[in-house]
Parts: structure tokens; sequence; C-alpha cells
């Protein structure tokens, strides 16, 4: 373990390469803020370095690269190694859903001539976070007929955007002593949508609302009942600091370990043994759905590909000679937060990745914990190569925890280590990431994917 701040060690042209990482990064997360966009976005990049949908490959073989959509919102791709898949294989799994707030099936009233979108807020957020920034609006609306209709509205420089208000200072005397659970109700969470009325008695503000979204986008108040439609931050991701060392930006958990997941299997060479990055979505809201990890759609994959392989072998084989990365994001200690982190047991900025043994909360439940033998080789693979990583825990004990996908993996029999990018101020509607701790990680998934 190289217990050193990463810019210590590297000589200028590995800097270089960090920071250009570093910005392709800033810039596939300020463009692809949804699910659904880093699904098209990831596979157009990977349909350009060779890989091909197997739904439309009958055989699959050593040097093919591959990938599968399901529901346009979970993507699998892989490159396919001479070793037969039940013999070895490496999988990286990581999220692409983001904490956010999500228009309600009947988010449209009017009150006092403003017009508001009700939420509801999407994983764990510190409510109070969410007011008086900048909005905007992602949606995938699907009319009767089956036909879509994207809106994405606040984020091109011409846009107009969105916000949640507050009550001024000046009259906050009652506000002030309600505890931040009290005094930001999920309830309270509605988006300004419009203001100029149309001449009308009867919600004014709201008809002329809808006849714009009529002629513009087609979609009427009860198509929103089959939509999607997510309240991101706007505004582009941002270097941070002076010496630009760090990344501000929306949705870094888990888009810093999904798009670093994602590069290093696009850059790294065939090699014996298949890999694979799994990309899912519903991880903030615990994996239930069927874009989910715990969607059938991963042994599925499998199958298909024992079957497209010509493979004898079952589904155990697979998952018994597997190895997996839980590639989700870790807490970075925070010298304004000290009290909530054990210093000994928690992870520091610039000094890589981060390796999670125990998640989890109080006395380890939830927590997956890998075999010692497993992190042994983990320790070996990474210090070979000399990765900058480190040990790291969440924080306190009894302060609170987290857990990752890492379960639905570690239950197939598949041994799982958490392993991802440090975060500060994880779920805020800006979560700041270190350059270094990015080109860590990036590296140490490009490790795992090939050392022995
Ligand atoms: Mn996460
Ligand atoms: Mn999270």
């Amino acid at each position: 373990m190289l217990k050193i701040n990463a810019w210590k060690s590297w000589k200028e042209k590995e800097k270089e390469k960090v920071f250009s990482f570093a910005e392709e990064y800033r810039n596939f997360i300020s463009e692809n803020k949804t699910e659904r966009k880093f699904v098209d976005a990831s596979v157009e990049l990977a349909k350009k370095a060779g890989f091909k949908n197997i739904s439309t490959m009958k055989k699959i073989e050593a040097g093919d690269r591959i990938f599968k959509v399901n529901k346009n919102k979970q993507v699998i791709f892989g490159k396919i190694g001479r070793i037969p898949i039940e013999e070895e294989t490496r999988f990286i799994v990581a999220h692409i859903d983001a904490p956010r707030l999500d228009l309600k099936p009947n988010p449209v009233y009017e009150d006092e001539g403003m017009v508001f979108l009700k939420t509801r807020y999407y994983g764990g957020i510190k409510k109070y976070h969410w007011l008086t920034i900048p909005l905007a609006l992602y949606g995938t609306a699907v009319i009767k007929t089956g036909e879509k209709k994207i809106i994405e509205i606040g984020d091109k420089p011409d846009d107009p955007v969105f916000t949640i208000t507050d009550l001024l200072p000046h009259l906050s005397k009652d506000q002030f002593k309600k505890t931040i659970e009290e005094g930001f109700p999920g309830e309270s969470l509605n988006v300004v949508a419009a203001t100029i009325p149309l001449d009308d008695d009867k919600d004014p503000v709201k008809k002329n609302l809808f006849s714009i979204l009529k002629d513009r986008y087609g979609i009427s108040e009860e198509d929103l009942i089959s939509s999607e439609f997510e309240v991101v931050p706007a505004g582009q991701a941002r270097d941070l600091g002076f010496d630009r060392s760090l990344i501000l930006g929306y949705g870094q958990d888990d888009r810093v370990c999904s798009y670093t997941c994602f590069r290093a299997l696009i850059d790294t060479k065939e090699n014996e043994r298949s890999m694979f990055c799994v990309l899912v979505d519903q991880e903030e809201i615990g994996s239930y759905g069927s874009t989910s990890a715990q969607s059938a759609f991963f042994q599925f994959f499998i199958e298909e590909l024992l079957q497209k392989t010509g493979s004898k072998k079952s589904l155990r084989d697979v998952y018994e000679n597997s190895r997996a990365i839980s590639a989700d994001v870790s807490s970075l200690f925070d010298p304004g937060f000290k009290e909530a982190y054990d210093p000994r047991n928690a992870a520091r900025i610039h000094h890589g990745v981060c390796v999670e043994r125990t998640t989890g909360g109080r006395g380890k439940a939830g927590s997956t914990e890998p075999t010692a033998e497993y992190i042994a080789w983990i320790r070996k693979i990474f210090d070979e190569n000399k990765i900058h990583w480190q040990s790291s825990e969440l924080g306190k004990i009894e302060q609170g925890g987290g857990g990752t996908v890492a379960t639905f993996f570690a239950r197939l029999n598949i041994p799982t280590i958490d392993c991802g990018t440090g975060v500060i101020s994880m779920h805020a509607p800006f979560e700041v990431t270190s350059k270094a701790d990015i080109y860590s990680t990036y590296l140490a998934y490009k490790t795992f994917y090939t050392a022995k």
C-alpha cells in the first residue's frame, strides 16, 4: 500500500495524464446526468471501439467485444478472452443512478398564480441542499401509442432552469427553531415551473404551461403518469481549487466509479480471461427493480454467454471461478467534520482508490465482508502494479453506514470486494472528488482486469 499522497509520487508526465483523464471524465458526467443518458453515451463509445450487441450475435468467441442493454437503463460490456468464462472471469460492477428528485405521477399544481411541480426524492439526500439552486429537468414521457417524448431543459447555455424556493432569513424565526428533519419535509420540495396565466378563470397558469408542453413536446397532463422526470442540479461539473486538483460535480456517486470501470474496460487490451463491466440502476433505492443489481438480467446474460460460446457448463461454474469488484464510492475524511470519522480507518484525499472491507453499519449489519484470502490477493495485485490505494471505512461505527451492490454478487458465491473513489459531500447536489483518486481508481480497475 503506497501510503502517500499521489501527487508527491507522480512525475510531470503522469500528472498530465491525470489531468487529461479527469477532463474527459468531467465532460462525460456533465453531459450524462441520468442513467438513460449514461447508457446511451457509453454504448455509443463502445460501438466506436468495436463492441457489438450480443442479441445480434449467434456465436461468441475469444476476441469479441460485446454488450447488452436492459430497458435503456442497465448495460453490461465485456471483452471475451481465450480462457472459457466458466474457468476464470472478472467483473466490475458499478451503479449509474444518483440521488435526485423525481416528479410525482401527478406533479403539477397552481397556487397564488405560480405553478409548481411536486417531487419525490430518490435516494438519501439532505433535503435543504436542494433549495434555491438552479435545477435541470430530464424527462422521458411515453404516450399511449408507445412513442417516447424526450425533454431536457436546464443544461444548455440558453435554457431556462428551475428552482425550489426557501424562506427569507428575515422571516425565519420559527424555521430556525426546527430540526433539519422537521424543517424540510419531502412534500415541500416543489419546483417552480411557470407563472404566466392564460385568460381563464381556473388554474390559468397551469393551463398555459400545458399548452406549452402540448405544443413543444406533444404531452398532456395524463402522459406524466407514464413518464420518468428527473430533477437534477443544473450546470457543468467544474474543476475545483486554484490548483484544479479536485472536481465538483453532480452524480459522482457512482458515476466516478462507473465511468472509470467502463473506461478501464475500453482501454484494456484483450487478455487471456474475459472481463466485464456491469452497470446497474436503482442502487440508491435498494436495488429492487428489473434494472437493478438484483435483477435476473445478469444471470440471463451469463446464460446467453454460455450458450453462445458453446459451453456445456453451468452458472455455478462461472460464479465460483469469477472475481468481482463492487465499484462504489467511499467517504473521504472531511477535516470540517472530524468527529464523524475514525481517523485510523478513514480514507484520505489524494491517497488513492479506497478498498472497503466492511460496509454496512453498527455491528457490520448488512456488510458483505470478503475473505482475508481475497483481500490479500487484491493487496498483492495493487502493490505489484504500484497502485495508490488505501484501506478505509465509511465513518464511525454508530454514526450510520451504507451498503453497496457487493451483496448481490457476493451472494452468487463470487468473491466481491468494495473498491472505489473517495468522495467529500457525498449525496449532495455537487460532490467533491480528487483527480488523483479518480485516476488511481481507473488504474486499479485496469489492474484488476488484467492481473493474474
Ligand atoms: Mn454509490
Ligand atoms: Mn449513494
